[in-house]
């Protein structure tokens, strides 16, 4: 039974999705003014990731994660690449799209983008006024936090330390303008030269809090399951989004809070920020690492931890992934003297791997023991792959079992690019001149490896390879 640790309890609760088979779930996605970096990489892995074993696990998965295209952080960009706020979102959307793809993100059902929901962004914030939880200044709309029951429920902080917290952080300006320092911003008055909505309050444009609310209501209903994001949104973003939306629904807006851990870099594991400029472009990784072995290396850190980025960290990835794809390819060399057939004894061993896969899975996503249980399968395949007879049914049924358990990390071995396989098939044929004590044909096929630049390396584990 699945278990999903809850930010708003702060305990792993049991997860009991609304609609049995179903899962509606909401992850902020990213502004799109710059390309995103590892640690942006990291969240949208970390809840593909989740979502791939939901899926696994039956579950029909409703995925919805915006683009935030408009505010100030587009408008500088626009200035600084002489362009429009409008291109500055486009050419960004297409970057991440691409950085995404390439890291084997399965896009969301929809992404849905801010500019094309301001209608219901001014619904929301006039029905929020028409309840009294909203007020009107000079063209800005602010909610009344105090207004809002268990306001600060889901980081844990009491009214007292928020009312602290707040009066550091707004500017002098917006202060005076808001009731009361916790208020936030609903919508703002349109500055000069800034793309700007016609609203009841005048010319301007939404908060960012706001948009997520409208959306996830729009794509998902008033009540979703599982709602994601970064661990530096559990305030205030995603506290407001719990006031706005369950003041203007009635009712309760998500179940479980999910928030991934930040990657942080160098010996004293500082946070990975644009702000620090400590941080390390998707593209810039993906340029110069296997995109499969940035993927892994992401996908089998456990979601909450944080993830120390290092060279060595993805050396280790890649030799894994090399030591699945020798041990699938070993499979499938084995085909060839195969009888037909099954051993049940086989069979049921596969089952059990999946069943403590799922046991390690299903508490709160633990990829790492989950992949421990991969680790003990691959050793069970090798085994097998090497024994003196085999059955085709039993190897087929290990490499289906491989494929779906790298799958739910966003490796796929299946569509291997042609010169692997080629250099599998070559490691599984050595090794059997080798077996078979030919070793003139073991060193040709050692040579002509090298000549395409793989060097070998035997290990007690099986001969893992490697680009020069
Ligand atoms: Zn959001």
């Amino acid at each position: 039974m699945l278990k999903i640790y809850n930010t708003l309890s702060r305990e792993k609760e049991i997860f009991r999705p609304l609609t049995p088979g179903r899962v509606k779930m909401y992850v902020c996605g990213p502004t799109v003014y710059n390309y995103i970096h590892i640690g942006n990489a990291r969240s949208a892995v970390a809840f593909d990731t989740m979502r791939r074993y939901l899926e696994f696990s039956g579950y029909q998965v409703d995925y919805i994660s915006n683009f935030t295209d408009i505010g100030e952080k587009l408008a500088r960009t626009a200035v600084s690449e002489q362009t429009t706020v409008a291109a500055v979102a486009a050419k960004y959307i297409a970057a991440f799209n691409e950085d995404t793809a390439a890291l084997n993100i399965e896009p969301a059902t929809y992404h849905p983008r801010a500019t094309e929901n301001i209608s219901g962004i001014i619904a929301l914030v006039s029905d929020l006024i028409a309840k009294n939880l909203a007020y009107e200044v000079a063209g800005d709309v602010y909610f009344r936090a105090q207004q809002f029951p268990n306001y600060g429920q889901l980081s844990h902080q009491p009214l007292s330390e928020l009312e602290v917290g707040a009066s550091q952080r707004t500017n002098d300006a917006e202060t005076a303008r808001k009731e009361d320092p916790i208020d936030f911003a609903l919508w703002k008055a349109a500055k000069p030269g800034e793309v700007a909505w016609e609203s009841p309050w005048g010319a301007g444009s939404p908060g960012w809090h706001v948009e997520c609310s409208v959306m996830a209501i729009k794509y998902l209903g008033a009540t979703i399951d599982i709602h994601g994001g970064g661990e530096d949104l559990e305030f205030p973003h995603h506290e407001n989004e719990i006031a706005q939306s369950e003041s203007y629904t009635g009712q309760k807006f998500a179940n479980y809070w999910v928030h991934n851990g930040f990657v942080t870099v160098g010996t004293d594991d500082e946070k990975m920020s644009k702000s620090l400029g400590n941080f390390v472009t998707a593209r810039a990784a993906l340029a110069d690492f296997d995109h499969q072995a940035v993927r892994f290396f992401m996908a089998g850190t456990h979601y909450r931890r944080p993830l120390r980025y290092t060279e060595a960290g993805l050396e280790d990835a890649l030799n894994e992934i090399q030591r699945f794809k020798v041990a699938r390819a070993n499979l499938l060399y084995r085909r060839k003297d195969a009888t037909s057939g099954s051993t049940a004894p086989i069979l049921s061993a596969i089952a059990e791997f999946r069943q403590n896969f799922i046991a390690a899975m299903d508490d709160d996503f633990n990829v790492q023991n989950g992949l421990a249980v991969v680790h003990e399968f691959i050793r069970s395949a090798n085994k097998y792959a090497a024994a003196p007879a085999v059955k085709l049914d039993d190897l087929m049924a290990y490499v289906g079992q491989l494929d779906e358990f790298l799958a739910v990390f966003g490796v796929d071995l299946s569509q291997t690019e042609g010169v692997d396989s080629e250099v599998a098939d070559l490691i599984v044929a050595r090794n059997a001149a080798r077996a078979a004590k030919d070793y003139a044909t073991s060193d040709r096929i050692r040579d002509e490896l090298a000549a395409r630049q793989i060097i070998l390396e035997d290990t007690a584990q099986g001969t893992r390879w490697r680009r020069q």
